[in-house]
């Protein structure tokens, strides 16, 4: 029986030290293939029209090692990319890797649970030392965007969330 997910309720920088350390174990290197990431898992990614995924919900997590991400076909690769990362950390998160079978709509609501995905994204996308070295160094938000090959709006918030 598939459920509405609870926040796991870490703080953003717990949340966002999990993902860094997620990707490292991973093998997951900076603009490295997050798709190929999620089928390691034993996850599936499929491009769907927008009505079935509202229909369907984004992420559907069956059982440990079997989950659905939906993305949409018309998003731009970093744009799929982070939506990819995004819903990761919901299976990680919030289902404990399928233990708890779960079904997130992508209905845009700004609650926690979204919240720690997001944070979960960014951590696990550009993992803060890196990010800080390449800050350290007077890369621009361009220069990092694409580095981690994620968007220059993704590098301003995790550099106003590292303060740097
Ligand atoms: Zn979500």
């Amino acid at each position: 029986m598939s459920t509405k997910p609870t926040p796991i309720n870490w703080t953003k920088q717990e949340v966002q030290k999990f993902a860094s350390d997620a990707a490292n174990k991973l093998g997951y290197q900076a603009g490295g293939d997050i798709e190929k990431i999620v089928r390691h898992l034993g996850g599936t990614v499929r491009r769907t029209d927008w009505d079935s995924v509202l229909q369907t919900g984004s992420l559907e997590v069956i059982e440990e090692r079997n989950f659905l991400i939906n993305l949409s076909p018309y998003s731009g690769e970093r744009r799929a990319r982070f939506t990819m990362a995004h819903e990761l950390g919901h299976y990680m998160l919030h289902s404990n890797l399928g233990k708890h079978p779960i079904t997130i709509q992508r209905d845009g609501e700004n609650n926690r649970v979204e919240w720690e995905a997001n944070w979960f994204a960014a951590g696990f996308l550009m993992p803060e030392a890196e990010f800080k070295r390449l800050a350290a160094r007077g890369w621009s938000d361009a220069e990092i965007g694409e580095h981690f090959d994620v968007s220059e709006a993704a590098v301003e918030i995790r550099r106003k969330a590292l303060g740097c």
